[in-house]
């Protein structure tokens, strides 16, 4: 479908066509000073005015004389808690007279329409697709939720100063994988469809024809949001570093890593995870949960009876290489999307753009691996 525009002053009709649906409205929000995704009752709630300030370490909101709700580029998470919930009982057993009774927790699913995801959530998302309903096993509880989503997608008008999705490919314009798109612009919205329940909401709304001036600011704003981003070395170019193993950055980088694990946390691609078996205090039940985990984590390298990656330069090792050049084996494409999370989330500013360059450049004489 051709863009068509929403006035600002209609948004609400969005939102109520969402209700209508059936759909719990998922959106922005301010909260604990950062932008999260959480149930909107009313466009007010949008952060309107809002926009980050990140850098590496750093992240701070500021409210500005500008009347966006989607001013914006990342809070700490996107989709990924959504569908791949950081703690998820797996099954449950019980003592009972006639011995023991497991039982499977069935997923239960929200029927949920997301509002304000940018292209890299739903490139990370297709990533996440690949990797849990891809394989032999696909996970029920991520796939039943997964069924139950409908997006509305925001090109990005500007860049934080941790994005580089034009590296990656993902962004600022989201190309594929939403029902709705929207350019904001100051008094409305550009609006277009990418499926048919998105052409079944659209139908509900007082769309015009967007004017020739309206698509101009747009193809502007998302130009200047590109030439805004750094930028990450080529694809093939990180597919080299796996001839870096040995490269001395990695132990520079560990003596000011905490292996705290913040950067796969926030990654909306990482989906790594443990299982614990519990107890409770009589020993007449127990629950399998799954956690979320990170490669960062002494544990999560222990095989038979051995940490295999004790030293935190492995475990960064593991992660940077996994992320930027093994995962294109895995997945055919690096497992970043550019969207700056870890940078800016990172207690000591670690960056990752800074840390692929340095280490795809060959040591400096004297430097040992
Ligand atoms: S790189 Fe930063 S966020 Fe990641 S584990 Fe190390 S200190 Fe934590
Ligand atoms: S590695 Fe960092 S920049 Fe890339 S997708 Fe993950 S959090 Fe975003």
């Amino acid at each position: 479908m051709s863009r068509r525009f929403l006035p600002r002053r209609h948004l609400n009709r969005l939102h109520q066509a969402l209700v209508q649906a059936g759909y719990e409205v998922i959106g922005p929000r301010v909260k604990d000073d950062t932008i999260v995704f959480a149930p909107l009752e009313q466009v007010d709630d949008l952060p309107w005015g809002w926009q980050e300030q990140a850098d590496a370490g750093r992240y701070r909101l500021q409210h500005t004389a500008g009347r966006r709700a989607f001013a914006w580029n990342t809070g700490p998470q996107g989709l990924k808690p959504w569908l791949f919930q950081p703690e998820q009982v797996l099954w449950r057993a019980e003592h009972t007279e006639t011995g023991l009774n497991f039982r499977a927790v069935e997923p239960s699913p929200e029927r949920l329409a997301f509002i304000g995801l940018r292209g890299c959530d739903l490139a990370a998302l297709k990533i996440q697709d690949q990797h849990f309903l891809d394989g032999p096993y696909a996970d029920p509880f991520y796939r039943a939720q997964r069924e139950q989503l409908f997006m509305v997608a925001v090109n990005c008008g500007r860049s934080a100063d941790t994005c580089f999705c034009v590296s990656t490919g993902d962004g600022p314009e989201a190309r594929f994988g939403f029902d709705l798109l929207l350019d904001e612009l100051d008094d409305g919205y550009l609006l277009q469809t990418g499926s048919a329940e998105g052409d079944a909401i659209a139908a509900h709304l007082p769309l015009n024809k967007a004017s020739v001036q309206q698509l101009n600011e747009a193809k502007t704003a998302l130009a200047g949001a590109r030439r805004q981003q750094r930028t990450m070395p080529a694809t093939a170019e990180l597919a080299q570093l796996v001839d870096r193993l040995d490269h001395p950055r990695w132990q520079q980088v560990a003596e000011r890593c905490l292996a705290c694990g913040n950067c796969t946390s926030v990654c909306p691609t990482c989906f790594c995870s443990k299982q614990d078996s519990e107890g409770d205090i009589r020993n007449r039940q127990a629950e399998q949960v799954q956690r979320w985990d990170s490669c960062f984590s002494e544990q999560h390298s222990y095989i038979t009876g051995k940490v295999v990656r004790h030293k935190i330069q492995h475990r960064y090792r593991q992660w940077l290489v996994h992320k930027l050049a093994t995962w294109q084996q895995q997945f055919g494409r690096s497992g970043c999307v550019g969207c700056g999370r870890c940078i800016a989330w990172c207690p000591v500013a670690i960056d990752l753009v800074e840390e692929a360059h340095a280490l795809l450049e060959t040591p400096k004489e004297g430097e040992h691996g």
